[in-house]
């Protein structure tokens, strides 16, 4: 109420006359039902209402899991909309069918779908998430091909001025002429990251390690005290992590489906993998469960607990206090980091676009936008895109055990030789023709201009250029 009604009054009391709404998630969806209420205290006739905002309406869905999708009670979304709804002279069932997903009016009151109907412009956030977002939808469209269900996709971008560092800044405009201060629509610069100086690159990645292991350490050392441990256990927490190991970063929410504990599946295996002095690897986490997810909870327990295991111990670390200050740290340090979504959950995923601007590479499951992103030789894919056998437990842990197992040997065979071969006076040079590669295909194809560009073309424009604009204004 307070988003979607509350946010159509206060533009109309600043003097705003935007032509086109454009949702993101179901949670303002009743903005649709104020503006076509508006639109017949004005005059219109309730169909030609609903037209007028279906048009000018873009509505962009951002997850497949269904608890992200707000449903809410029948009854208290007839209370709730009395007022707004007043001059609609619609009957309560036909407005709790517009919530209906089988257009039923006893049927729990679903945000998407009512966003859904009164959109004419749908889209989910990646290529693969918009083929699914056409499955599981189709019923409200009526069809049974989801390919005749009218939801695109347009695969989101981050931010890359916010999100890079300003030493990597400062280095791709010196050796690539990347200038960060225009964005770059008609022409993608970043090709011309691939011919930098990988020796250059990598100096500057040993520094942001560096940087990433110090602040780990201050952090870790005072989380220790915080727990009240001794003298002794204090220190050796200031003293974890190595600045020269390869770094494996996981930090997002803790959403199940995330999958964060996936690394831990066969603990025999990851041990060994970390026992090797002669070629050190580090993972560290960071990152937070919703307060009502008990599950994520518990997954971050988990993880948590692989931290005090003595084969771990100092090798494995959790970070707290998960911020965007401490993702920054972490996109930048990172050598590789590691996305492990049970497919196709992830809607998009982004935080593995900002390590590519720092010559960091992903190492992912492929879902949300890495089925695009990834061409075989900037990252790595984790499995080979496949889907539970069944959404059950038993499906879910198979699916599990495959995906960690790709992820056990791609980094026995790919990941770990790749970083440790130092042929060329200390550079690893097949890992710095990945990172550059990363930083050449990702940024610009993965950069919030694309987006927003891709969304004027696709969206905007057309649902301005509807022909009662002036009128809807
Ligand atoms: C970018 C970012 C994310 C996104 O993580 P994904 O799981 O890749 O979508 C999460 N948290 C923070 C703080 C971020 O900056």
């Amino acid at each position: 109420m307070l988003l979607g009604v509350g946010g159509v009054l206060a533009l109309d009391a600043l003097g705003e006359r935007p032509t086109v709404f454009h949702l993101n998630e179901g949670h303002a969806a009743f903005a649709s039902l104020a503006r076509t209420a508006a639109l017949v205290r004005r005059g219109r006739s309730l169909e030609e209402a609903m037209v007028l905002v279906r048009r000018s309406t873009v509505f962009t869905t951002h997850t497949p899991v269904a608890a992200g999708h707000d449903r809410y009670e029948p009854r208290l979304v007839v209370r709730a909309l009395r007022q707004v709804v007043r001059d609609l002279k619609m009957s309560d069932e036909a407005l709790l069918a517009l919530g209906g997903e089988h257009g039923e009016a006893k049927e729990p009151f679903c945000m998407t779908a009512l966003a859904l109907r009164l959109a004419e412009h749908a889209n989910g956030v990646a290529a693969l998430h918009g083929r699914v977002t056409r499955e599981m939808w189709m019923h409200l469209y009526d069809r049974r091909d989801p390919a005749q269900v009218p939801i695109g996709h347009v695969t989101n971008g981050v931010h890359v001025a916010t999100w890079t560092d300003p030493t990597a800044r400062a280095f791709w405009r010196d050796e690539a002429g990347i200038d960060f201060s225009v964005p770059a629509v008609d022409r993608d610069p970043w090709p011309d990251a691939a011919r930098v100086d990988p020796g250059r690159l990598w100096a500057l990645r040993c520094r942001w390690r560096s940087r990433l292991v110090l602040e780990a350490r201050r952090r870790l050392a005072h989380q220790a005290q915080r727990q009240c441990a001794d003298a002794d256990e204090v220190l050796r927490a200031s003293q974890f992590l190595d600045e020269s190991a390869l770094t494996i970063g996981f930090a997002r929410r803790f959403a199940t489906y995330k999958r964060a504990p996936l690394l831990f599946t066969d603990a025999d295996r990851l041990a060994k993998i970390v026992a090797d002095a002669d070629r050190p690897v580090q993972f560290v986490f960071a990152g937070k469960a919703h307060p009502r997810d008990t599950e994520g909870q518990a997954f971050l327990r988990q993880v948590h607990a692989m931290t005090l295991d003595p084969r771990f111990r100092g090798r494995v670390v959790m970070l707290e206090e998960y911020d965007m200050g401490l993702a920054r740290l972490l996109v930048s340090g990172c050598d590789v980091w590691l996305n492990t979504p049970l497919r196709p959950h992830e809607a998009s995923g982004t935080s593995g676009m900002k390590v590519a601007a720092h010559g960091g590479i992903n190492l992912s499951i492929l879902d949300g936008w890495w089925p695009e992103g990834f061409d075989g030789r900037n990252g790595w894919a984790i499995g080979d895109g496949q889907e539970p056998p069944a959404e059950d437990a038993e499906g879910r842990r198979r699916r599990d055990e495959e995906d960690a197992k790709s992820l056990y040997a791609l980094l026995e065979r790919e990941v770990i030789p790749e970083f440790f071969d130092r042929s060329t006076g200390g550079v690893p040079e097949r890992w710095m023709d990945r990172a550059l590669r990363s930083a050449a295909t990702i940024p610009g194809r993965f950069g919030a201009h694309r987006m927003v560009a891709e969304y004027l073309v696709k969206a905007y424009l057309p649902a301005h250029g509807g022909p009662a604009a002036a009128e809807r204004a």
